[in-house]
């Protein structure tokens, strides 16, 4: 599960950067994108410790992380096409 940089990034400065699709996503998926990067602030890598901490509020994470996988190449070829 790689793709989480793309959509957010947050930083040692606990700054959160987000990436100009996001504003495409469904609520719901942008609310567990916000809530995944505020876990990788008490869990850096994507460990046991840290999915237990996503399935407390996100028991479907599983799911979530697929939708962002299938909106994260349609977005981004739709995007690429608007750009070049
Ligand atoms: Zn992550």
């Amino acid at each position: 599960m790689a793709m989480k940089t793309k959509w957010a990034n947050c930083s040692k400065k606990r700054n959160l950067t987000i990436n100009k699709l996001m504003k495409y996503l469904p609520e719901k998926l942008l609310k567990y994108i916000v809530f995944h990067e505020i876990a990788h602030l008490k869990q850096k890598r994507h460990n046991d410790i840290f999915w237990e901490i996503i399935s407390r509020k996100f028991n479907n994470y599983e799911d979530l992380e697929k939708e962002l996988f299938i909106y994260w190449f349609k977005l981004a070829s739709d995007d690429s096409s608007i750009n070049y």
